[in-house]
This record gives C-alpha cells, sequence and structure tokens, in this order.
C-alpha cells in the first residue's frame, strides 16, 4: 500500500525557485537555500522556512533528539519570553549588552525574548527537584532563541531568531559533571557524524558564560566567522585564541656587549628594520598595557603580533587596556617607541614576554632614548623576564604543539558548544539539594548548544556543488526526486516510479509539473539537492529510467522494477 504522505507531488508543493542570487547574499548556503526556495527572508536575520526548508530543519530536530534521549535526556520546553529578574540576578541583563532583545508588557514590567536558558532551567531544577536521589538529570529542548546580532549575515547562519538545541546538565558531584559533559561530547560526535557534517572538536576560551572546561564543535567552511588552527599531520586543532605553542629552544651561543645605535625617526619595527637593513624578526618589539591600571610590557620579536585576547584569557580576572598617550606624562624613563627592557624590566614594568624571547637570545631593541636603538641586548643577561607567556597571534606554519608539524589556519562555522560551568548560576539561585549526609548539597551544572538551523546552512556550505545543494541522505528533503521529462507518458510513469518507490519506505519528490520544460525540470532537481534522481524520459514507454546519484552525477539506465529494486535495498 502506496504512502501517500510520503509522496509529495511537485504540481502541489508551493515552492518558487530562482534563476538568481538574491543580491545580498554572500554565502553559498544564504544563496542556494534562498534560490532552491527552502527559506525566505523575512526582515533582516529573521526567516521563514517555506515546505522543503522545515523537512529539513526537522530532520535535523530529529537527529537530535534521537541523541539526546540515548544519553538519558529529557526534552521540555521553556517559555522563550522571560522575566526580567532572573537575568538581573545572574547579571546577564546587564553582560548581554545590545544582544539583548528587551520588551515591556502591557503593566509596565520588563520582559527579554530568551538567547539562552541557564538561569531558568536552574529555577526549573530548584522547583523541581530536592534530594540527591533527584539527581542527575539532563534536561534539553530544540527551541526558537532571540539574540540582536549587530551583524545578521549569512542567511540563516547568523540570525537574530534562530532555532538552538540547548541542554543543562545537574550534578551534586565534580565527577557527576565530568560524566554528564562526557555523555553530551559523545552525543554531539554521533549527531554531527549522522548529520554528515566534517567537524573538529576544539578547546574553546570560555567567554561572557563563566565556567571552566569549555569546547567548541567547529565545521570547516570558508563562510565561518571562526578561525581555528589546524595540524596537516595529527589530530590537534584548536580554537586560535587556545593555542599553546611549542617553541624549540635554542643555543644562545656567543654574544658580544651591549652596543647603542643612533637609529632617528624608527619609532615603529618597519622603520626600524629598513633603517638598519635587518629582518622585522631580528628586533624586539616592547607593546605597553595596562593590566588593572599597572604599566606591564610585553616583549614579542618585531615579526609578530600580540593577540590581547590571548594576553587577557592569561591575566583574567585583571583587565587588560592599551596605554594613552596620558600614560606617559609622568613616565619619562618610557620613551615611546624607543623602550626597551634592558634596566627597565622588573623595575619600571613587569616584563612578560614570548617564548621565542628565551634565555641567551640577542636582539635589537630600543634604547629607552629618543631616536636610539641597542643591539646585542641577551635576554637572561642584559634583562630578566617575569613571566613567559604565550600571547603572539598565531601564524600559519607555527610549530603544532603536539607533534612540531607547521600549522594550518582555517576558517569555521561554530555549530555546537559545550561548558562545564560549575556552580555559578547554582550560586546565584541557591540551587541546593539534600545530600546523602542530610545536608543541603549545592549542584554543579552544564550547559550544551547546537545551532540546529545554523547546522543546515553549515552542511549547505560543506556539500553543495557548482549545480546546486547536495544533502546527506539523513537529512535531505526526500530520499528520491522523479522527474518527468517529457508529456502525458513520463508523467505517468514518474508518478508511478514515485507511488512504488514510496510504498517501499522511501520519501519521494515527484516533478509532474506540466508546463515545465525537461531543461528547467533537470535544473531544479539539481539546486534541490536531493541525493537520488529518476528520470522518466525518452525510454518511458519501455518501462525504461534514467538513475543518476546527485553527488557524483554517475548516471545509469534500468526497468523501473530493477531501479525500485535498487533504491529501496
Ligand atoms: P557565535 O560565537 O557564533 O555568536 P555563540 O558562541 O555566541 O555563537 P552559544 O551561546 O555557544 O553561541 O550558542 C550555542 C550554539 O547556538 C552555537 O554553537 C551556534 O551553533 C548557535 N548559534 C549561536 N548564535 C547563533 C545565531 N545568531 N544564529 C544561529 N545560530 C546561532
Ligand atoms: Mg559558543
Amino acid at each position: 500500500m502506496a504512502n501517500a504522505a510520503q509522496v509529495q507531488r511537485m504540481s502541489r508543493l508551493m515552492i518558487k525557485t530562482l534563476r538568481d542570487d538574491p543580491a545580498d547574499a554572500e554565502t553559498a548556503s544564504h544563496k542556494l537555500l534562498v534560490r532552491a526556495g527552502y527559506v525566505r527572508r523575512s526582515s533582516a536575520g529573521i526567516w521563514t522556512w517555506l515546505p522543503l526548508g522545515k523537512k529539513v530543519l526537522e530532520n535535523v530536530s530529529r537527529i537530535v533528539r534521537e541523541e539526546m534521549d540515548a544519553i538519558g535526556g529529557q526534552e521540555v520546553l521553556l517559555p522563550a519570553l522571560l522575566p526580567k529578574e532572573p537575568y538581573e540576578a545572574s547579571g546577564r541583563w546587564e553582560e548581554y549588552g545590545d544582544l539583548l532583545f528587551r520588551l515591556k508588557d502591557r503593566k509596565g514590567s520588563d520582559y527579554l525574548l530568551g538567547p539562552t536558558h541557564e538561569e531558568i532551567f536552574t529555577l526549573t531544577v530548584k522547583d523541581q527537584c530536592t534530594s540527591y536521589k533527584d539527581l542527575p538529570v539532563i534536561l534539553y529542548q530544540i527551541q526558537t532563541k532571540y539574540r540582536d546580532e549587530a551583524r545578521p549575515r549569512s542567511g540563516v547562519l547568523r540570525g537574530r531568531e534562530f532555532q538552538m538545541k540547548d541542554s543543562y546538565s545537574f550534578d551534586t558531584t565534580d565527577e557527576g559533571l565530568a560524566q554528564s559533559y562526557a555523555l553530551h561530547r559523545e552525543a554531539y560526535q554521533k549527531i554531527f557524524q549522522r548529520l554528515g557534517l566534517d567537524y573538529r572538536i576544539v578547546s574553546a576560551v570560555s567567554g561572557a558564560m563563566g565556567g571552566s572546561a569549555s569546547e567548541e564543535f567547529l565545521a570547516p567552511a570558508s563562510a565561518g566567522e571562526d578561525t581555528f588552527v589546524d595540524c596537516p599531520s595529527c589530530d590537534y586543532a584548536a580554537n586560535t585564541e587556545a593555542v599553546t605553542v611549542k617553541v624549540a629552544p635554542v643555543d644562545g651561543g656567543a654574544h658580544g656587549p651591549v652596543e647603542e645605535l643612533d637609529t632617528p625617526d624608527t619609532p615603529t619595527i618597519e622603520a626600524l628594520a629598513e633603517y638598519l637593513g635587518v629582518q622585522a624578526s631580528a628586533t624586539l618589539k616592547n607593546l605597553l598595557v595596562k593590566v588593572d591600571g599597572e604599566i606591564v610590557a610585553v616583549g614579542v620579536p618585531g615579526n609578530r603580533e600580540v593577540d590581547l585576547g590571548k594576553l587577557g584569557e592569561h591575566l583574567a580576572p585583571a583587565t587588560v587596556e592599551l596605554v594613552t598617550a596620558e600614560d606617559f606624562v609622568d613616565r619619562p624613563d618610557l620613551v615611546r617607541g624607543y623602550v626597551g627592557p634592558q634596566g627597565l624590566a622588573g623595575k619600571a614594568f613587569r616584563y612578560i614576554a614570548d617564548p621565542r624571547i628565551a634565555p641567551g637570545t640577542a636582539w635589537i631593541t630600543g634604547a629607552n632614548k629618543e631616536g636610539r636603538h641597542a643591539k646585542n641586548v641577551v635576554a637572561g643577561r642584559d634583562f630578566e623576564v617575569d613571566d613567559y607567556l604565550d600571547v603572539v597571534v598565531v601564524e600559519p606554519g607555527d610549530p603544532c604543539p603536539k607533534c612540531g608539524t607547521g600549522l594550518k589556519i582555517d576558517r569555521a562555522i561554530e555549530i555546537g558548544h559545550i561548558f562545564q560551568l560549575g556552580r555559578k548560576y547554582a550560586d546565584a539561585f541557591e540551587l541546593d539539594v539534600l545530600g546523602q549526609n542530610g545536608k543541603p548539597t549545592r549542584v554543579t551544572m552544564g550547559s550544551y548548544g547546537i545551532g540546529v538551523s545554523r547546522a543546515v546552512a553549515a552542511l549547505a556550505e560543506q556539500t553543495h556543488d557548482e549545480s546546486g545543494l547536495c544533502w546527506p541522505r539523513e537529512v535531505a528533503p526526500a530520499d528520491v526526486h522523479v522527474v518527468a521529462a517529457g508529456k502525458a507518458k513520463q508523467t505517468e510513469l514518474a508518478l508511478e516510479v514515485g507511488e512504488r518507490l514510496g510504498a517501499a519506505g522511501l520519501r519521494v519528490l515527484v516533478d509532474d509539473r506540466a508546463g515545465v520544460s525537461p531543461g528547467v525540470k533537470f535544473t531544479d532537481a539539481e539546486l534541490l539537492g536531493v541525493p537520488t534522481i529518476v528520470v522518466a524520459g525518452r525510454r518511458a514507454a519501455e518501462g525504461v529510467v534514467e538513475v543518476k546519484d546527485r553527488r557524483t552525477g554517475e548516471r545509469e539506465e534500468m526497468t523501473v522494477e530493477e531501479a525500485v529494486a535498487r533504491l529501496s535495498a
């Protein structure tokens, strides 16, 4: 018996494909999802999911749901419209700044549209769980989230309204949290594998969420807004801000005494290197910053840049700011553009250096006098380093910390993020349960997100080709796209094939549109990206169709019987 629901006739499908890219679209997923009629822009960063798009979105959601259920997650649905108070209690009403959509009800009370739900889940568990026996618990939802992103772009990749799976774990012990985290990590691996996404797991710097262990799941794609380092020979991958580069120890060798040089008008490394005819890498650049208001100098080779994000992470919770002209007013010892650590490190400022400024290495650096530099300034002999920290912006070719091979830097889309939050939210809301010892025990939490709508765009980015979308089977809106390429005979055969494939349990799209040329139908089939295309064409009268693999382009003629047997196998 044919399962009618599995066979979608295109003559009855609301779909309008476009030949041209939308004017504002820069990325492939944005162009193709719009052109193929999967989504339409409603307003900036806000999207309508049309019938085929909704099917793909549902397929992604189903996979996420199945794997979350498999680790014991319980699905709930919390409101998206939330009162201000819990977000005030956690500090995020302020912290989120302009990212938060805020609104008032008719009585003038403040509300927000949820960007993520740590606060409300914490309160839900506080209400529902009272004893250690009620834990551990993993709760999740697949829900619409709202963030007033500064630059909503790339279609559904970065929306202001988007679908997220967010889950939260609640445990009484640190070991329990580690276990819940490990379960999520494995579930995520299964989810992304089933989705057919190429992904890497990288350790992340935990931002505004607060907390400790945190990893991101990145889908490499040129349209991505994240950069990450990837080792071409081992499995090492990391967020660019989280890389710690292993620097080989150097043999300092013998160096002559410090020698001062007259170098007029050379306040920048470029000017200095040109004036002396040396490589920038032979010079030592000293960047002055203020750490909690105190001046600190950061020494790096002249050809490298300081990564302020990395520096901030190393020095957190202290704040790091760049110095301004005012900071030099009462400091005649600091000569702007000509600062050197010799004589000053550890006295005039705390001196932080990149590990490349290893003991025994000699440098050309500022002489602490206007228009003068010094050469043969040797680390450990002429100045001491207070702290060696990895603070330079990572560059392609830097050694892999695991195997030493030169690293690559690639772009990627963040598709998932897992955090061990610890007790931050439990403390804010005094979430305790009765412990085994009869005393209140503070709960420890994890939070875990997957961009469900973003995953659709990430898949489109990774799998499309020049003709259109090219879905992996599990997320495709149909298994088979049958094209009636001709008149009545072809349409009749196409519908018959569709019915038989549907009866065999396959999801089928049949292009039975009248008055649409075979050429247009072929172009649309390529654009829509269903994994198998069956064409009822020239040899329809003989009961012969052509079966084509959308990805490889391989095609083969066979009888309808053979096609049905082959495709339903
Ligand atoms: P991003 O750095 O891309 O802004 P995020 O780190 O702020 O993301 P999380 O708070 O970790 O995002 O949210 C969990 C997941 O939700 C992300 O890993 C991402 O896949 C997805 N996501 C976040 N913001 C958006 C958005 N504006 N549009 C679509 N998906 C998003
Ligand atoms: Mg994130």
